[in-house]
């Protein structure tokens, strides 16, 4: 019974806070496991780079002062980076954050957002904060090519007169599925232009060896396109909270106005900037992504757990049933793994890829627990 809930905005009452990835110092209080490995929350297993590092390390003495509010040194690289105009690029922290300013800035009580069954967690959470009405497009079935995927075709056909926003990530997380360019572009064509597509490409880095196009191109003929990035996942910054929108520059100066003035902290703007230069660690992190999928899709199999391809860093596991049981068999064997009932998965475990080691360690632990399991 919560005796302030009458008072909170319409959108806050019933929210339910987003369940991140069990933190291993939770586990070791929780259970008293020990040696814990987390492969719950798709972050990079070598961590930042050398240059990133560095950067951090040097930023350390300049903490007194704020940042620098305009983040410019890290919006140019970035402008640079993706050939677009300064004003295009709103820092954010973490994405997740410009994902809630997009919102902040075009949903309110009585309009609506779209976005697919199965989607990101913080969709509907930002959404519903909003007040706005969400549209949920039901996701392609299970057994075909790109399994519980978004549907370019429900997508649209949820589009309505009252739609602002449509969210869209590509690849997908949980679901590791995506849109190859003619189906992004078909798409992106057939959105009416007064709503807002926001294009989630957290996992770009890692997607770009299956087809998966790079939303920028389009920022151009698409007004109304946004492209988020994150530092977070490829990059192996997550713990610094910095990611960002390419966008029109109106756009931009919509989101500024709500921006928090030093959303970004000094030794996150250090770092990004170090990082988005080290093409070395980014190489090493995707090669070693792309054995860890394949590794833990043919371990998976080997031990009768389904899991479809990815484009991210991670693996969808279907147990075929139950996943609740299982999840707590590996958190007492210190594996932490991520189940996603809240995503209308309740049979499913999401799995990141980390280091060899800990695929393995997360192969065994995994054969140990469906023989435990009744
Ligand atoms: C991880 C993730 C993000 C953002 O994470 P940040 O750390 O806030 O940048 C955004 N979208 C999807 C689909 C993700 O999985």
């Amino acid at each position: 019974m919560n005796r302030f809930e009458r008072l909170a905005a319409p959108g806050v009452r019933g929210l339910k806070p987003y369940v991140p990835g069990k933190p291993p110092e939770a586990l070791e209080r929780e259970l008293g496991v020990r040696d814990i490995i987390k492969l719950a929350s798709n972050e990079n297993p070598l961590g930042p780079g050398p240059l990133a590092r560095a950067a951090l390390e040097g930023s350390t003495g300049k903490v007194g002062l704020y940042p620098d509010g305009g983040g410019h040194d890290l919006r140019s690289k970035i402008a640079a980076r993706h050939g677009v105009d300064l004003a295009q690029v709103t820092l954010g922290n973490g994405s997740n954050d410009v994902l809630v300013l997009l919102a902040e800035t075009f949903l309110t009580a009585g309009v609506e957002a779209v976005y697919s069954e199965h989607a990101f967690a913080v969709y509907p959470i930002a959404v519903q904060a909003s007040g706005a009405t969400a549209r949920v497009a039901p996701a392609l079935p299970a057994g075909g090519a790109q399994p519980l995927g978004h549907d370019p075709a429900a997508l649209l056909a949820a589009i309505g007169p009252d739609t602002r926003v449509l969210f869209l990530a590509n690849p997908n997380n949980p679901t590791g599925t995506w849109l190859d360019e003619a189906a992004l572009d078909a798409l992106l064509r057939a959105v009416p232009p007064e709503v807002i597509v926001v294009l989630d490409e957290a996992y770009h880095e890692y997607a770009t060896g299956h087809g998966v196009p790079d939303g920028t191109r389009w920022l151009r003929r698409h007004p109304n396109l946004v492209v988020t990035r994150t530092f977070s996942k490829a990059h192996g910054l997550a713990g610094l909270r910095v990611g960002y929108a390419l966008s029109d520059p109106d756009v931009a100066d919509l989101l500024n106005r709500v921006r928090q003035p030093f959303n970004v902290s000094l030794p996150g703007l250090a770092a990004a900037a170090a990082a988005l230069e080290d093409r070395a660690h980014l190489e090493a992190t995707v090669a070693l992504n792309r054995s860890g999928i394949a590794r833990l899709r043919e371990g998976l199999a080997k031990i009768g757990v389904g899991a479809s391809p990815s484009a991210g860093n991670f693996v969808l596991a279907d147990l075929g049933r139950p996943a609740a049981a299982v999840n707590d068999a590996l958190l007492r064997q210190g594996v932490i793994v991520r189940p996603v009932g809240n995503y209308g998965l309740p049979n499913h475990l999401r799995v990141s890829t980390g280091t060899a080691e800990q695929n393995e360690r997360l192969l065994a632990a995994m054969a140990a627990s469906l023989a435990t399991v009744p």
